[in-house]
């Protein structure tokens, strides 16, 4: 049962092949048997997902199942806030942190009827691109335990590899749905910035951060999406705009379809096996009618910068309602305020976020801030303005995900820098508010890798289907459900 998309799930449920409840439980017990090795979880919520898959079914019994996602198990991201279950965003911060709300994406789920199977590790605070940053301990690629599963989202990419969930929700800030999809071999969608709502969702860098869906297919995400997606009055960066319906446009020809190749992600420094994978899914696509042409994107190599002054510098404003008065962890014995907020802090933030706050604060500090954070303002627009022009000429722009197939844990942990190279493709898309997605594009030294869409705002429905076409033409994405136990 487990090897069961979202689309088999809901053709499985509408067809009585088996109910909710036997899905959760089979879902549940291979939780159990398994995520030892993977740490994928930090709560399994059993008692609420039975409970919820026993309503799902009683609904569809009744037929007054109005969602066809009535009854199918998900997981969230341990960044969405879940009423009465703990929400950690992988920090000893909010380690005994219980939301007394739910996120919007997590209502319109429960809206739907889906089984939450539990909370997906992650980076402490979504800072990372390894898991290697949370304070529940490193997820594993369920690939290879040796190896990272890519960051931050990595809970969630690993639990939908290792099928203990056919789908997961995920944040993407700088690559986090991108990336750890890329390699864990699974696919990931970050969406237009303010299509999915943020209220709920603990912030990181609000002008960046997005939630989207992780799944083992192009066609599940489009399913996923349109459960997630949506205007929201409770968050004032979502849009207004009608969600389309991304199921009913996964048949479109990709006759005539441009697509842009930027010189930038194809030079010298790209990784050569990556490149030759990449290289053969373009001849797939022009097989299918698409036309394939260069473009530039000549601030690509300004983003990783910009990204890490603008970054920390929103961070260090969001993180700095985790004071020890409120919620969240208090050190024992104040003997003042100044010492309250200081040893609360001290003790209960891990050393990356520090170094985001330090880094944050220093930019934006008086004297500083024409010299940082202003100018990366700057070549943010420039960053924009080069999607904005190549999109005149093209539909889809293609790249790779990531600089390398998953590494080994303690790989590039002592080193900041290298780890920020990790987001070097993903970067730009968050910077300029574009949809990505990453899907699975071949293998590498017995690790997937992941080709990278990024579409023109608000075409979600645009790279959904190429995506889905492509997976319709190849089974790289199949091969996830190949390895896992
Ligand atoms: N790896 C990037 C960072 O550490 C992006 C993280 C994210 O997208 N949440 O900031």
């Amino acid at each position: 049962m487990h090897h069961n998309s979202i689309a088999d799930i809901i053709r499985g449920l509408n067809a009585k092949d088996f109910s909710s409840k036997e899905l959760t439980i089979h879902l549940l017990n291979r939780i159990e048997q398994y995520d030892s090795q993977y740490n994928s979880f930090i709560t399994v919520t059993r008692e609420q997902a039975l409970a919820a898959a026993e309503a799902a079914d009683k609904l569809r019994m009744q037929g007054n199942d109005n969602h066809l996602f009535c009854g199918v198990p998900i997981a969230h991201k341990d960044i969405f806030c879940t009423e009465g279950i703990r929400t950690s965003c992988g920090s000893k911060m909010l380690d005994n942190f219980i939301s007394p709300y739910d996120a919007s994406v997590v209502t319109r789920f429960k809206q739907a009827g889906a089984v939450l199977l539990g909370k997906t590790n992650m980076d402490e605070f979504a800072m990372g691109s390894s898991n290697e940053n949370s304070y529940y301990g490193p997820v594993k690629n369920p690939w290879d335990t040796t190896r990272v599963p890519g960051g931050s989202s990595g809970g969630s990419a690993a639990a939908v590899a290792a099928l203990l969930t056919p789908g997961a929700t995920a944040t993407d800030t700088g690559g986090s749905i991108r990336q750890p999809a890329a390699l864990c071999g699974v696919t990931g969608l970050k969406p237009t910035y303010g299509r999915v709502s943020r209220f709920g969702m603990i912030a990181f860098a609000s002008s960046l951060d997005q939630g989207g869906p992780i799944t083992r297919s192009a066609e599940d995400a489009a399913i996923m999406l349109g459960v997630m997606a949506g205007y929201d009055p409770k968050d004032s960066t979502s849009i207004n705009e009608p969600v389309p319906d991304y199921t009913a446009t996964l048949t479109d020809s990709l006759q005539g379809l441009k697509i842009g190749l930027p010189n930038e992600y194809f030079s010298k420094a790209l990784n050569p096996e990556i490149e030759s994978a990449l290289q053969l899914a373009i001849k797939e696509f022009e097989t299918m009618g698409a036309k394939v042409q260069p473009i530039g994107l000549p601030h690509t190599d300004l983003a990783v910068p910009a990204y890490y002054v603008i970054a920390p510098a929103e961070c260090s404003a969001n993180l700095s309602r985790y004071d020890g008065v409120r919620y969240g962890y208090r050190c024992s014995e104040p003997k003042n305020l100044e010492d309250l907020y200081t040893r609360s802090r001290g003790e209960a933030f891990g050393i990356e976020v520090k170094r985001r706050i330090l880094v944050g604060t220093y930019a934006l500090s008086a004297g500083y801030y024409d010299a940082y954070y202003s100018k990366a303002q700057k070549i943010r627009r420039l960053i924009k303005q080069d999607f904005v022009e190549a999109f005149k000429s093209v539909d889809i722009i293609l790249g790779p995900t990531a600089p390398s197939p998953a590494f080994s844990i303690n790989a590039k942990n002592k080193d900041p820098i290298e780890m920020y190279l990790e987001d070097i493709y993903t970067i730009s898309a968050n910077l300029a508010g574009l949809p990505g997605m990453s899907i699975p594009v071949g293998i590498v030294n017995n690790m997937p890798i992941g080709m990278q869409l990024i579409g023109n705002y608000f075409q979600e429905s645009q790279l959904l289907n190429a995506a889905h076409q492509f997976q319709l033409a190849t089974d790289w994405h199949l091969k996830t459900t190949q390895i896992a136990a």
